[in-house]
């Protein structure tokens, strides 16, 4: 059998180290063709000698470094603008997992390869939307959702020919689920990005702190599935073993259900069938015992509410919160702003925008950027 080729963007990072455990279990069924990072180059040049990955992507470049001899036999891609040359080295499966915003320009390029898409990073969908997928359509790219809950909510609809009434995702609720209002404001850094389920890269465990990875998500699904967001629900569910549901007209559930690890939505990418053996995953419901449910509590966690908003306005608007927000997470982990400014801040910079601007109802990529650039320069830190 014809061995399938792997594109990894963000090897270096959570998602990466969950495909390549994988991998490493199926060589005789994988070769991963090329890798990426953005400055983790020890990292990058261990796991391309593991693997023998021969082109290599590298998003920072730094002139000081000595790159041969790091990777003596291998073709390298610096920076970002390279990275869509890696799409065309006999590639089968192409996996998006570097974190953050900046990688719009290379989403819109894989896209348009016409390969199978493992897609993890969200926030390109949040921010191009349609754009993003009438294009994947165009070219007939096959965008598989990585993130869990979406990977969940693809695998009951392609199951499922029934009437669907509502989709819902789930949420731990986070670090902070049971933490007090007032003491938000005193949050830290470390206990921010210390999640009590998932192992993920900082930005997102941030997300995942204040909500807004649920808001992201909620925006995801609305694209992904060309849903009306009113039709999308979140619910808590902290034990994480349900990651989403969909709820048919006539109100019975189909429900997806799994131990909380990255490799099983990434095993419905690289194994179709499920025909692998993931015997550390067992979900031992006996001992689990226990799955809770509950309501968002709006007031602690607003930025779900916001999200819908957000896509009710559509346009500019998803980008907007996602981009802002990306700003203000880093802000954050920098420890320039504090925990609740992350939204709080995020709303006035969008309520700023529109009380001088009007939305562009569709806009182009151009626009986007442009806006960005706005924010850039416009993003509210307080008075
Ligand atoms: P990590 O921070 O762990 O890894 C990010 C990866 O992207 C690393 O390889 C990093 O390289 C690279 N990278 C970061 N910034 C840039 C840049 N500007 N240019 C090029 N490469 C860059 O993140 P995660 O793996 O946790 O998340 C990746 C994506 O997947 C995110 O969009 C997240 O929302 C999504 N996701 C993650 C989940 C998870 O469980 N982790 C679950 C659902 C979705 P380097 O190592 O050199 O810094
Ligand atoms: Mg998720």
């Amino acid at each position: 059998m014809k061995k399938i080729n792997l594109l990894i963007y963000g090897a270096t990072g959570s998602i990466g180290d969950s495909v390549l455990s994988i991998v490493r279990k199926h060589r005789e069924r994988f070769n991963v063709v090329g890798m990426t990072c953005d400055k983790n180059i020890k990292k990058l040049s261990t796991l391309s000698n593991e693997f023998d990955t021969k082109n290599i992507g590298i998003a920072t470049y730094n002139k000081d470094l000595d790159y041969k001899k790091y990777f003596p036999d291998k073709k390298i891609y610096f920076t970002l603008s390279e990275f869509h040359e890696l799409i065309y080295k006999d590639v089968d499966i192409i996996i998006l997992a570097i974190s953050g915003a900046s990688i719009l320009s290379l989403s819109l390029e894989i896209v348009k390869s016409g390969r199978i898409v493992g897609l993890a990073n969200k926030e390109c969908i949040v921010s191009l939307g349609n754009i993003l997928l009438d294009t994947a359509k165009l070219h007939k790219t096959k965008i598989i959702p990585l993130d869990s809950e979406h990977n969940s909510i693809y695998q009951l609809l392609n199951n499922n020919k029934h009437s669907v009434r509502t989709i819902t995702i789930t949420a731990t609720g986070g670090p902070f689920l049971n933490k007090k209002l007032d003491d938000f404001k005193n949050i830290k850094v470390e206990e921010a990005i210390n999640h009590p389920v998932w192992n993920m890269g900082e930005k997102i465990s941030v997300d995942s702190a204040t909500m807004v990875n649920k808001g992201l998500e909620v925006i995801e699904a609305k694209y992904l599935f060309d849903l009306e967001v009113n039709k999308i629900n979140v619910l808590v569910h902290p034990q994480a073993i349900i990651h989403g549901f969909i709820t048919c007209k006539d109100n019975s559930i189909f429900s997806f259900m799994s131990y909380p690890d990255m490799q099983i939505p990434i095993s419905n990418l690289l194994f179709p069938n499920k025909d692998v053996n993931f015997d550390d995953l067992y979900l031992d419901l006996a001992k689990i015992q226990t799955l809770n449910f509950y309501d968002i509590n709006e007031k602690k966690f607003p930025a779900i509410k916001y999200a819908k908003e957000v896509v009710s306005i559509g346009g500019l608007a998803p980008n907007g919160l996602n981009y802002a927000n990306e700003k203000l997470v880093n802000l954050f982990l920098n420890k320039k702003i504090n925990f609740l400014d992350i939204v709080n801040f995020n709303i006035a910079t969008m309520d700023k925008f529109f009380a001088k601007n009007s939305n562009i109802e569709k806009p182009t990529i151009e626009d986007i950027f442009n806006f960005n650039k706005w924010i850039d320069e416009n993003i509210y830190l307080g008075d």
